[in-house]
């Protein structure tokens, strides 16, 4: 073979049949990635797990705390009404001891505890 053989148009043929694999080639790279199933990030996965659990947590903690609130405002009326209802009850008339420690003012025959109508004052806040 002498150079004479590696014409113009020898070279344009196999630029041809190159550009063609080329394009083969191309193709079926595309329909390969096509057909490929969407493989998501492994570190996008779980970020997006992680902050699910955390609204999730999040979510559970402030219903807790709703209903920790409302459990603590009904225990508030209820001694509320718990402490009215002992005044009520409360003799105003100071205790009278004897040297048992009894109180006879209320008949209360006990030191310990002290007479009902002393600790009532007490919660009360007013004088024993
Ligand atoms: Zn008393």
């Amino acid at each position: 073979m002498t150079d004479d053989l590696l014409t113009d148009d020898l070279l344009t043929q196999d630029h041809k049949r190159l550009r063609e694999y080329h394009a083969a080639l191309r193709d079926a790279l595309r329909a390969y990635q096509e057909q490929q199933p969407i493989v998501p990030d492994l570190g996008d996965v779980l970020a997006d797990a992680a902050k699910a659990v955390a609204d999730k947590e999040q979510q559970e903690l402030t219903g807790q705390l709703e209903q920790a609130r409302r459990i603590a405002v009904e225990l508030e009326n209820e001694v509320a009404r718990l402490r009215d209802l002992v005044a009520d009850f409360t003799d105003s008339d100071p205790c009278h001891y004897d040297h048992h420690g009894y109180c006879q003012a209320h008949f209360w025959f006990q030191a310990e505890p002290a007479c009902p109508h002393r600790r009532a004052r007490e919660l009360e806040g007013g004088a024993a």
